[in-house]
């Protein structure tokens, strides 16, 4: 019998319970994923269209539906029938009738409408290659939370298949600072658990659920499927750790309010040198030469009602993960 294999990414709404990306995992830049509803009413696909709609407006990457099975295949394949769990990023099987991804969640009448946008934002975010954010190399909340995902997934698991062991490892340790791309360790991810105080090390209040997408997560999207305007050299496969193949960087302000950006270490452009810099509504920025494949910057709007910071700390990029020579960073917020 055919087992679920994939069933090892699940959406943990339970009272327990950026972003991180495998790159060789992501869809071709550009792809339109063609989604096939294997069976729901018309509100629970709704509220995936509209999880999905919001990924794309910060990525390039799109949705086409529909509920009829398609000629030419489909790359997702969703069924509300089972507990939640998605296969996770790209895959070739577009000819395949099974579900790739199940969200019985969405048919729970004990579930708010926002609560089920979240479960949906956060499966998609699999199917696009994006890893649980506690399994960021920069997790600054020790390990019993990963232990006790470890033994959570064994328990659902351990019925199903004869090496749930090693399957739950597989997917519950820490992920390898050079084999994936990480953005800054970021507590609102919408990849982030709702996870309780008790499991935390070093934190005394819980980790609450985020319902939106976090400007890290926007900013995460935007740095892994590029809009061709970002300049980027595509390829799957990830760059020599050694070598710096972004060399030089630049702002946009996707905020709808204006924003000061503050750099921790003078940026030189052709015309000048600075250590800030001012930005309106969709103002470019200049490009500017990175010396180090880390980039530090703080910014602020001048409202006070967003900024981009680690804990009023400079926010720090590992630029070395990125691909292409020129590295464009939105700034958005959460309303953006
Ligand atoms: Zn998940």
């Amino acid at each position: 019998m055919r087992k679920l294999l994939f069933l090892i990414i699940t959406a943990c709404f339970l009272p327990l319970s950026a972003a991180v990306i495998t790159p060789d995992k992501r869809w071709p830049n550009g792809s339109t994923l063609t989604v096939w509803f294997l069976d729901g009413t018309p509100d629970m696909q709704h509220i995936v269209k509209r999880a999905a709609t919001t990924w794309s407006r910060f990525g390039n990457i799109s949705f086409r539906f529909t509920r009829q099975k398609p000629d030419n295949g489909s790359h997702l394949r969703i069924s509300f029938s089972r507990y939640d769990g998605t296969r996770f990023g790209a895959h070739s099987d577009i000819h395949d009738n099974t579900a790739t991804m199940y969200l019985n969640s969405l048919a729970s009448s004990h579930l708010s409408d926002d609560y089920k946008n979240r479960i949906a934002l956060h499966e998609l975010g699999h199917v696009l290659g994006f890893e649980h954010e506690y399994r960021h190399p920069h997790w600054p909340y020790g390990n019993h939370w990963l232990k006790q995902q470890q033994v959570s997934c064994q328990q659902r698991l351990s019925d199903e298949v004869s090496d749930a062991k090693s399957r739950c490892e597989s997917v519950n340790r820490p992920l390898d600072a050079h084999t994936s791309w990480w953005f800054p360790y970021d507590d609102h991810s919408i990849m982030n658990y709702p996870t309780e105080a008790k499991w935390l090390e070093d934190r005394s209040h819980d980790l609450e659920p985020t319902l939106k997408l976090s400007a890290l997560d926007k900013i995460a999207m935007a740095a892994s499927y590029p809009f061709a305007h970002h300049q980027y050299i595509q390829s799957t496969s990830l760059p020599d750790s050694d070598s710096l193949l972004t060399n030089s960087i630049s702002f946009i302000n996707r905020c709808p309010y204006p924003v000061t950006v503050r750099f921790k270490a003078t940026l030189s452009s052709q015309s000048n040198k600075l250590t800030s810099l001012y930005l309106t509504h969709l103002q470019q920025s200049d490009q500017y030469q990175l010396v180090s494949p880390s980039l530090h910057f703080k910014a602020l709007t001048n409202n006070g009602l967003h900024q981009w910071s680690d804990d009023g700390d400079y926010l720090h990029y590992d630029i070395s993960h990125w691909q292409g020579n020129h590295a464009q960073i939105p700034l958005y917020c959460s309303n953006s």
